[in-house]
């Protein structure tokens, strides 16, 4: 009597556990799904601003009755910046999709130093241009388990970062150091700094302190996602702080491995 009643409840227990896990992964399947949408959504409606650009400005052209070529020439160069744009957006999202598929290629001990070095190079016209100061320094010891495509889109979108949200005569360093088993990057500035309350978001899809001003840098929104989901997917942190004395500091830090080949 007493086994059967005991059979009947542990066969319970495990209906019960059964259909609780069965609620959970609906749960998720539902928050993941949700998510799914507004990511369309929000991609979508991000896409349909500089196309509406683009249909204005060629309605505008053959529009207008005896329209001058310089005229012409203006608005054709507005829907080129609206087409790079479009471009801008479309690329990230692929980037994006790639991360989601979870497809990874073999990781191999990349060097950070030469990564830095391309990407800062990369950055300097730009820099040049706001007058910004950038700068940098890497041990050579600092060789992590990645691919150089993964720890230049890091590197680059931090730095790109920086240079955009930091005012004329500002400053844009990075250092790339040893510490004990880690290896540790720092992207700083003394830019527009990130409020506090938005520090725990900024590594959201398309989430932008100042949307006009994300929008006037050419900005996407979506940097900082594929920064945060390339660092994880390769088990490193990343965190984020106010700089003393104003600006922003980002850091990232990787497993250190050793350079000599086992
Ligand atoms: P965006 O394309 O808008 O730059 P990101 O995902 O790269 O998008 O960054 C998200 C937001 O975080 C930006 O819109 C900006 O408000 C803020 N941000 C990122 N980096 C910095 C920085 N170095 N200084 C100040 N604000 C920053």
């Amino acid at each position: 009597g007493s086994y059967s009643h005991r059979a009947v409840m542990k066969g319970s227990d495990e209906i019960a556990q059964i259909a609780a896990e069965f609620n959970s992964l609906t749960g998720r399947l539902q928050t993941t799904e949700e998510a799914r949408r507004r990511f369309v959504s929000d991609a979508s409606h991000e896409m349909k601003t500089p196309l509406a650009g683009i249909k204005l400005l060629t309605d505008s052209i053959l529009q207008t009755e005896n329209i001058d070529l310089e005229t012409t020439r203006e608005f054709v160069a507005d829907i080129g910046d609206e087409a790079a744009r479009l471009e801008r957006i479309t690329e990230d999202l692929l980037r994006l999709t790639r991360l989601d598929s979870g497809a990874m290629e073999p990781a191999v001990k990349v060097a950070v130093g030469p990564v830095l070095e391309r990407a800062v190079r990369m950055l300097r016209p730009v820099a040049q241009e706001r007058n910004i100061d950038l700068s940098w320094q890497a041990d050579p010891a600092a060789i992590v388990l990645a691919t150089e495509g993964e720890i230049h889109q890091i590197l680059y979108n931090l730095m790109e970062n920086a240079v955009k949200y930091t005012a004329p005569g500002g400053f844009v360093h990075t250092e790339v150091c040893v510490d004990g088993g880690q290896v540790v990057m720092t992207v700083a500035d003394n830019g527009m700094g990130i409020p506090e309350e938005d520090m725990s978001h900024i590594f959201e899809r398309f989430y932008r302190v100042d949307k006009a001003r994300s929008r006037e840098v050419g900005g996407t929104g979506l940097g900082l996602s594929i920064v945060g989901d390339t660092v994880h997917r390769r088990d490193g942190q990343i965190t984020v702080a106010a700089r003393e004395g104003g600006g922003t500091v980002f850091t990232v830090r990787f497993k250190k491995v050793s350079g000599v080949t086992a």
